[in-house]
């Protein structure tokens, strides 16, 4: 079986959908791996490294596309990507149901089989291909080292002779992959750190990270597979009312909270930015879906009322080579599922293969992707609406 891998055309996508190391594993299992020429270059994996684990590299990007079985990338293919691929070919990478509605259909419409990274079950068996785990983790930990470099404080309580500086005050608004990331690399620079989470399941994990968990008369919003359930405007505005202090005593907020394929919740409106010190920073990881932050613009660092707002996109991308080898392995391990004697065998009673397939046999076999797809499609609050 050969497996293709694309470079990345979207601005700023730095990733590659597999580095030498997972390709030498591939090879070993039977399968041919062919990357097109200056794939992994934004990551820091030259052409040579991947001929050195064995991998043929071609630079005629039309015939890695039309000659591959399964086509890896980590963003969803291009229109024009898809047709030329070959009827029956797969395709695996974070396709992104909800935004992508052209590409999905035009997947379907061409016969491929197109498995969405997004839609692995969150399930023990699936952890090892989990790669919105792995990317959310990334994102986290960066987020902090954004903020502390913005931060004209140290995070850190510091005894000096000159006297003593106290440690930063972190707040994380969201404690899923991300959020716990967050405050796990917060408390190792030092900072004094809060968290908030509308399920109150995290609480534990939150503490264990040495972290406070703030409680609020709010009933707790656990939704299904370990995510938060949509919130009502009601709760959205009472929660903003009872963060605003917190937001204010904090030199720095993370904020991560997100609803699968929804716009992200509004937690931090612009008067909460208004009140907080001057040079106090908030890293709005959720600025691609809409950001939790009012005043955010996805992709710009902008100051507002004396605080900085970062609403930098694509965190992950930032450090390309961890990135691409944990998305590597993440691949890896789905394609050997999907793949384990060398050949694409599907198993639709495979919870695993059933969640994340989203079109076979020229359908859309995937209810998630449909339910995700006509939420995208509805209308939904703008920023302005939420109060
Ligand atoms: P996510 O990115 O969808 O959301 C991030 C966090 O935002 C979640 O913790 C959510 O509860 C929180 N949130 C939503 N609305 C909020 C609001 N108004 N205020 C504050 N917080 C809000 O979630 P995720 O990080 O991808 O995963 C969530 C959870 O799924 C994890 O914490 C974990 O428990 C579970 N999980 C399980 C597995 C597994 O078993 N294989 C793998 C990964 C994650």
């Amino acid at each position: 079986m050969k497996i293709g891998v694309i470079s990345e055309t979207l601005q700023g996508e730095r990733r590659v959908a597999l580095v030498p190391d997972a390709v030498a594993k591939l090879a070993t299992s039977g399968f041919e791996v062919v990357v097109e020429a200056g794939a992994g270059e934004q990551a820091d994996f030259t052409d040579d490294a991947y001929r050195e684990a064995g991998v043929a590299v071609e630079a005629d990007r039309r015939a890695l596309l039309s000659t591959s079985d399964v086509v890896l990338s980590v963003q969803p293919l291009r229109l024009e990507d898809v047709e030329r691929l070959r009827v029956g070919a797969a395709t695996i990478s974070f396709l992104q149901p909800a935004t992508q509605y052209a590409v999905v259909e035009a997947l379907a419409a061409q016969g491929i089989t197109a498995f969405s990274l997004e839609l692995l079950p969150r399930i023990s068996r699936a952890q090892s291909m989990d790669a919105l785990s792995s990317q959310a983790s990334l994102a986290g930990y960066k987020a902090v080292l954004m903020a502390a470099n913005r931060l004209g404080k140290f995070f850190p309580m510091l005894t000096t002779a000159a006297g003593t500086i106290p440690p930063a005050r972190v707040l994380v608004l969201g404690a899923g992959v991300a959020g716990l990331q967050a405050i796990a690399t917060a408390r190792r620079l030092g900072a004094v750190v809060e968290a908030y989470d509308v399920r109150s399941a995290v609480k534990e994990e939150v503490k264990s990270l040495g972290a406070s968990f703030l409680e609020f008369e709010l009933e707790t919003q656990e939704g299904q597979g370990g995510y938060a359930r949509e919130q009502s405007e009601e709760f959205l505005t009472k929660q903003r009312e009872l963060l605003t202090e917190r937001v204010a005593a904090a030199d720095v907020v993370i904020t991560t909270a997100a609803i699968p394929g929804r716009r992200a919740p509004l937690l931090v409106t612009a008067p909460m930015v208004k009140g907080m010190r001057r040079g106090s920073v908030i890293v709005d990881l959720a600025a691609e879906t809409g950001g939790n932050c009012e005043v955010t613009r996805p992709g710009q660092v902008v100051e507002v009322d004396g605080a900085w707002v970062d609403g930098t996109t694509n965190v992950p991308s930032t450090m390309a080579l961890h990135a691409s080898q944990l998305y590597a392995r993440n691949v890896t391990n789905l394609l050997r599922h999907l793949a384990s004697a060398g050949e694409l065998k599907l198993d639709f009673e495979d919870e695993i293969t059933r969640s994340c397939c989203v079109t076979h046999a020229g359908q859309v076999v995937n209810e998630r992707a449909r339910q995700l797809m006509r939420a995208a499609a509805a209308p939904q609050p703008t920023k302005g609406e939420a109060h």
